[in-house]
């Protein structure tokens, strides 16, 4: 598989190859290499790589200088190249993504997304993008990719034949994601990148939803893995940072295009993100097992015309859903049956447990109206889905007691009628 050996863990004793350990363990050793924990000539060393906080390194001499080396993992140079503590998280989310070489780092999950679209895409090309992408990156292929001469359209992302129609001779990427933004349809991501595959088209992959650890994108056929680590990864609601990890030489077409645009994430963050990546598979695990609860609880609801909850036995995209990912996460959105603008707010405003606001995957839970249809080019909810109203809204369920939620979604419904 091509599989880059992993980091040691600083306590490890034992010769096991981690490549044998579940992914609970692997979120755990990830990383932590023991030259970025430990200081020389101090036995043992700390848990975590520290915050090293630098623009400037100091070399011994000028002899020195002219060995810097800008490329090689590992290696100071200058800051735009990062340090220790964000090479820690790099070659942790690398050692989490089956297939990948390397991972590069963002200020933000757009900044992921436009930067490894310009990296790989040229004046002349074109981009064919999923109809359910995240709103932002269909923006970016609209507007900022225009500019420099690339064209983008949208497809169906459920509709395997027309992908294969829509490719081109100028098209080279596919943008994909799965599930949807807002609508949360599930696409036959192998499918769809064989085609690409054997038509000579990238495929990259926006898969923050369920990070590797539910669908490690690269097994599935994809080139490139994007993600938004301010939702999971974070999961405190309190970082903004993205990633892309790929295979060579991709990766390091996408470092390169980063660092002429001076991409940087501070170490500060880099270590927040690595604390919240420690716990991301529990909480992972416990939001699933809420938002389902949820899920469920929605569907017997006479105010709800359809739960749009992939995870969800019988709920659309269901059976591909179970074929292709080993886990999910607490965010989904459902329908709401006969209801107008004004009753969906009174019920958004009368939740208590729910926050209302944009992004998702925090410890806390949240909720915001959708109206996805506004911002699609084809009928992207599930064809099988009564959408009602045509009014939706979104959950991100945290780690509260489900049961308090429930009771939380019920009074607000209670309100909503009044
Ligand atoms: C939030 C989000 C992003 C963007 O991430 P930021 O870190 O907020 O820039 C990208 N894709 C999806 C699916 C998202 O939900």
């Amino acid at each position: 598989m091509g599989r880059r050996p992993l980091a040691t863990g600083g306590n490890r004793r034992r010769g096991l190859s981690e490549d044998t350990h579940k992914p609970a363990t692997r979120l755990v050793e990830v990383g932590r290499r023991k030259q970025w924990t430990r200081v020389e000539g101090q036995p043992g060393g700390v848990v975590n790589p520290p915050v090293w906080r630098s623009s400037t390194h100091l070399y011994d001499s000028t002899a020195d200088l002219a060995q810097g080396r800008p490329n090689a993992d590992g290696h100071f140079y200058y800051g735009r190249r990062g340090g220790p503590t964000q090479w820690a998280l790099a070659e942790a989310l690398t050692a989490l993504e089956p297939g990948a070489d390397g991972t590069e780092l963002f200020p933000s999950g757009v900044a992921a997304i436009s930067c490894t679209l310009m990296a790989l895409l040229r004046p002349g090309d074109e981009l064919l993008f999923a109809d359910n992408a995240y709103e932002p990156t269909r923006t970016a292929a609209l507007g900022l990719l225009k500019r420099f001469d690339i064209s983008a359209r949208a497809f169906d992302p459920l509709d395997v034949d027309g992908f294969a129609q829509a490719i081109g001779p100028a098209t080279k990427l596919v943008m994909l994601e799965n599930p949807g933004s807002l609508t949360m349809e599930v696409c036959d991501i192998p499918a769809l990148t064989a085609i690409a595959r054997e038509k000579g088209v990238l495929s990259v992959i926006d898969n923050t939803w369920a990070s590797p650890l539910g669908f490690p994108a690269l097994e599935r056929g994809c080139d490139v893995s994007v993600m938004s680590l301010t939702k999971h990864v974070g999961g405190h609601s309190d970082l903004m940072m993205g990633s892309a990890s790929a295979k060579q030489p991709l990766i390091e077409r996408i470092r390169n295009h980063a660092q002429f645009l001076g991409q940087v994430v501070s170490p500060d963050d880099a270590a927040l993100a690595l604390r919240g990546l420690r716990t991301m598979g529990v909480r992972l695990e416990q939001s699933t097992k809420s938002a389902l609860a949820v899920a469920d609880w929605l569907q017997s609801r006479s105010e709800v015309a359809s739960v749009l909850c992939p995870m969800l036995p019988g709920a659309p995209g269901y059976d591909i859903w179970q074929r292709d990912f080993s886990g999910g996460c607490g965010l989904f959105s459902f329908t709401l049956r006969d209801a107008d603008v004004r009753a969906r707010a009174r019920f958004l405003d009368s939740l208590e447990l729910f926050g209302i606001g944009f992004s998702w995957g925090g410890y806390e839970s949240l909720a915001i109206p959708v109206d996805p249809a506004r911002v699609r080019d084809f009928n992207a909810w599930p064809s099988d889905a009564d959408a009602g109203s045509g009014l939706g809204v979104r959950l991100s369920i945290g780690l509260e007691d489900p049961g308090d939620l429930i009771r939380d979604l019920t009074r607000a419904f209670a309100a909503m009628e009044t």
